[in-house]
């Protein structure tokens, strides 16, 4: 078979692969993220659900007749989520989507109204609003109009443009309304559209430790155990089965090629494993356990790895530590 047929070849599997590793979708009230990676961001005000001005509906049911901000819940008239964070910290798409809008033509600390901006629009119809950013030579915005976002992924830094008092983040969740014939605030506390609680975001991952951080010596056709532990530092829990939140240690670099070191304990040529674990929740720690095959010729070589939830959506590498195993492949005998 020419190069170029094997080529063809593989990428059919792969997508077929990747058909049959996937599938499933999310649960309804698990369908959106935090939009900011820093778990110690808390909530300002959240949505005013009752238009009536000088009465409130916060997100968790309680009316105010009052007029006056509650912090913690919301004020008259809020048509967001406002959540308090440093100048420039990162600001996370809450959904897979693709940009609709952006403006980034204010300053960082600047007055207008929603100063800079990323508009996003989602499968489900929805669009969600960032505002308030940083400026663009702040490195306020990250993507363009037409832009496609995966759920976490960084598309701005905040800020204080606009018409605010204090850095913070201004997030709406909005939904078409057929009788007002515009967009609406939706509120996503109380609709418990948020995946997680406090924010995170989905899928994020630390490395810990391995069985052997140095160098593996395999002979050929030999096969040894490796092991690799990371701690879940995203929102959701992993799991090793069923269609939402599994995850699996996967080839890198280039994305999902086959292994050369593929044992037989693989489930795929590019996957060496899912976690070990039934259910892994945020914050804890999960080990990897798969095989290494002295596979090819006698050499050096070293197998990057990345971590992949379920729908075939890998996880930030960058963040992740950058994982590989430099193996030296022998011809020793014992
Ligand atoms: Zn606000």
């Amino acid at each position: 078979m020419s190069a170029t047929k094997r080529r063809v070849a593989a990428s059919v599997l792969l997508q077929l692969a990747l058909v049959a590793w996937g599938g499933g979708s999310a649960s309804a009230i698990d369908d959106y993220t935090l939009p900011f990676y820093n778990p110690a961001v808390a909530l300002s005000f959240g949505v005013d659900r009752d238009r009536t001005v000088g009465r409130q509906l916060d997100w968790t049911g309680q009316i105010w007749n009052d007029g006056v901000p509650h912090p913690g819940r919301v004020y008259d008239q809020h048509t967001g989520v406002d959540y308090p964070m440093a100048l420039r910290s990162d600001v996370a798409v809450a959904r897979d989507g693709s940009v609709i809008d952006i403006e980034g033509g204010f300053g960082t600390s600047q007055f207008g109204a929603f100063g800079n901006f990323v508009l996003v629009g989602h499968p489900d119809g929805r669009r969600t609003l960032y505002y308030h950013l940083a400026s663009a030579a702040d490195g306020g915005i990250l993507v363009d109009p037409g832009d496609t976002v995966v759920a976490g992924q960084p598309i701005a830094r905040s800020g204080c443009s606009g018409n605010c008092s204090g850095a913070h983040l201004h997030f709406e969740l909005l939904s078409w309304s057929s009788t007002a014939n515009a967009w609406t605030p939706a509120d996503p506390l109380a609709e418990r559209r948020w995946t997680t609680w406090p924010g995170r975001v989905p899928f994020l991952a630390a490395y810990v430790r391995e069985s052997n951080a140095g160098t593996e010596v395999i002979r050929v056709g030999q096969t040894i155990t490796h092991w690799v532990e990371f701690r879940n530092t995203g929102g959701r829990t992993w799991r090793s089965a069923g269609a939402v939140g599994r995850v699996a240690l996967a080839t890198w670099n280039p994305a999902a090629h086959a292994s050369l070191f593929r044992a037989v304990d693989w489930p795929l040529s590019w996957m060496a494993t899912v976690v070990d674990v039934a259910s892994v929740p945020p914050d804890v720690v999960a080990r990897f356990t798969f095989g290494l095959r002295g596979g090819p010729a006698p050499g050096s070589y070293r197998e990057t790895f990345n971590l992949l939830s379920q729908s075939v959506r890998w996880f930030d590498h960058a963040r992740l530590g950058g994982f590989y195993i430099p193996i030296v492949v022998s011809n020793m005998t014992e």
